[in-house]
């Protein structure tokens, strides 16, 4: 479990900046709004700024200001993994919440913000197979593959084909599975600066068990 702490920043006039520059609407931004609605735990103090991210241009706008003006990003999905202190984060919260579901022949493209249990769902709803073990982890597809989360002896190394991320200047990347170096609950994302945007996997039909 990581500790989000990111209180030794600045007093850069953040809102002021957002309501200058940024292409957001408005109501998507929220002000010293408690991390303790958006953890497991329930705990945690207020994040200085908090936007949920739900379409890609809204992020890379987003990463452009915080690289001009230097205001600290703090990434999380659905606070499954994290524990946030009293005094809060400082700077801007990003909870990724990029939705996407599409089936192509055998290739399912997920966004890194749907949630685990949803896409076992979907995926199960069109006789498709795949996420049944790790439907129980209560966490997004993206905060899933950063740490290769698993469950029932599967893990997130087994169901990934391609991963989309982008750093924090605004350059896209796509991971194979290889690339990622998965390991133990581990994966290259865990050192490296990326968000995760979205996920490719292969799936199988379910097989129907005869009468
Ligand atoms: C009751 C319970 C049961 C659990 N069971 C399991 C289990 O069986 N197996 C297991 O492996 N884990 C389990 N976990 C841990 C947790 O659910 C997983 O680690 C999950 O993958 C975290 O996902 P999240 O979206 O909640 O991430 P968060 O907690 O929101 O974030 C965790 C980390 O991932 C980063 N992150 C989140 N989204 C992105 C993104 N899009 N791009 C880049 N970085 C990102 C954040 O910056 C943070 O560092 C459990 C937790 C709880 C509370």
């Amino acid at each position: 479990m990581q500790s989000e702490k990111n209180l030794n920043n600045s007093n850069i006039p953040i809102k002021e900046i957002l309501e200058k520059n940024s292409a957001i609407e408005k109501q998507k931004i929220l002000y010293n709004e408690p991390m303790k609605k958006h953890t497991t735990f329930k705990i945690g103090g207020p994040a200085e700024v908090f936007i949920k991210i739900e379409n890609f241009e809204d992020l890379k706008n987003i990463l452009k200001l915080a690289k001009s003006y230097q205001i600290p990003i703090t990434i999380i999905g659905n606070g499954s993994n994290i524990l946030v202190l009293d005094e809060g984060i400082k700077g801007i919260v990003l909870q990724i919440n990029l939705k996407k579901f599409e089936v192509e022949d055998e290739i399912v493209t997920v966004g890194a913000g749907e949630k685990i249990g949803t896409i076992a769902q979907k995926l199960l709803k069109q006789n498709l197979s795949g996420f049944e073990e790790l439907s129980g982890i209560p966490g997004t597809i993206g905060g899933a593959i950063r740490i290769n989360a698993g469950a029932y002896g599967k893990e997130m190394k087994d169901v990934v084909l391609e991963v989309t991320a982008i750093d924090y200047n605004g350059t896209e990347k796509k991971f194979t599975n290889e690339q990622l170096k998965f390991g133990y609950r581990n994966s290259i994302l865990k050192e490296q600066k990326y968000i995760i945007t979205r996920l490719k996997t292969k799936i199988r039909t379910k097989q129907r068990k005869k009468q």
